[in-house]
């Protein structure tokens, strides 16, 4: 399914309005310059399209930051449990970028890659994508460089083009598209073979991906490559905090003396504590054998076992990098790399 239609910039408060009062919460990219992030929209005058790229990304609509899954109760030597259930209110992503959109391709491949994952899957399928092309990037960008592009539909139900600041160029790309375009379809107009690609940011290519995803096996015995990439990192985790596709996870108990609750969280493999044994042994002392995992994890290890990158060139890690480090640059530097 794709078919094109032309909706006016001034008729979108009356569809997000349709969207609310059809029983959807609708979580867009709101905030000032500079501090832009994806959040549940209480009004649509709020929405913001003049940015690159929010702080945070939509994951957390499918994978939140902070999830409980149970809560206990002790007494005397007794544990009273009671799980809880998935939440997954029907929700409307509006304005992810393409990368964005492509993320959740990511994040699909590793929930659903042994088991289904129970709290992941039912916000996925309950989460309508209208996607948001890009008119313009950043020397951060380089969604090019791994398959994707500004105009992208890949993972989108409905993408939007803004052709002129009028009017958007609205591609219908599957069913639950189909639905949200249905709650007000007076508001959208024929599109009449109108194309997107004058609107779209130009971004260069960096790196073949695949050159680097064959290359990365001989890279990773190279100590020197690794420490010299990774000097400056301070395995904050920030990096892995906003991109969209990270997946890793703690599970945790949080309690007082009777009652708690068992939660999982965001974690990351910068971290020193990641990998640390019960024993004190840590597999991955060094900053330089973290840095490499993340490399290793997003460009060869997913793309070998899943059949994804584990990267999509948003460029949000280099931008709340406190350190500069620039995964593009460094990508890009390992693909120059003779082996
Ligand atoms: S944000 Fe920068 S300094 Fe922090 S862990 Fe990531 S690469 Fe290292
Ligand atoms: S690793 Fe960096 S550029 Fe790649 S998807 Fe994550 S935040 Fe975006």
């Amino acid at each position: 399914m794709n078919e094109s239609k032309i909706i006016l910039k001034k008729s979108l408060g009356e569809w997000f309005n349709m969207m609310t009062a059809g029983g959807y919460r609708v979580v867009g990219p709101v905030g000032q310059d500079g501090q832009i992030d994806f959040e549940p929209v209480t009004s649509p005058d709020a929405v913001r399209f003049d940015h690159v790229q929010t702080n945070n990304s939509g994951k957390w609509v499918m994978f939140p930051r902070y999830e409980a899954m149970m809560r206990f109760r002790l007494s005397g030597k007794e544990v009273q449990a009671g799980e809880i259930p998935p939440q997954a209110p029907p929700t409307v992503l509006f304005g992810a970028h393409p990368c964005d959109a492509a993320s959740l391709a990511t994040l699909n491949a590793v929930f659903t890659w042994d088991s289904s994952d129970a709290y992941f899957e039912p916000k996925l399928a309950n989460t309508t994508i209208i996607g948001l092309s890009c008119t313009k990037g950043d020397s951060y960008c380089f969604c090019t460089s791994v398959g994707g592009g500004p105009g992208d539909t890949r993972g989108s139900d409905v993408l939007l083009t803004p052709l002129d600041g009028e009017k958007f160029l609205a591609e219908i790309l599957t069913e639950k598209g189909k639905s949200v375009v249905g709650l007000a379809p007076q508001l959208f107009s024929a599109a009449d073979g109108t194309s997107k690609e004058a609107a779209l940011a130009k971004i260069p290519a960096r790196f073949n991906h695949r050159d680097v995803t064959a290359k990365l096996p001989s890279l990773f015995p190279k100590e020197d490559v690794w420490k010299e990439q990774s000097l400056r990192c301070l395995g904050c985790g920030a990096c892995a905090y906003v991109c969209p596709t990270c997946s890793c996870f703690d599970i945790q108990d949080e309690r007082d003396r009777y009652t708690g609750v068992r939660i999982r969280c965001w974690d990351s493999c910068g971290f020193g504590l990641f990998t640390l044994h019960a024993s004190n042994h840590n597999p991955r002392h060094k900053q330089s054998e973290r840095w490499r995992q993340r490399v290793m994890h997003k460009f060869s290890y997913q793309p070998e076992r899943l059949n994804v990158l584990g990267c999509v060139g948003c460029g949000r890690c280099s931008r709340s990098c406190p350190v500069d480090m620039n995964l593009g640059e460094h990508v890009a530097a390992l693909a120059e790399i003779k082996v």
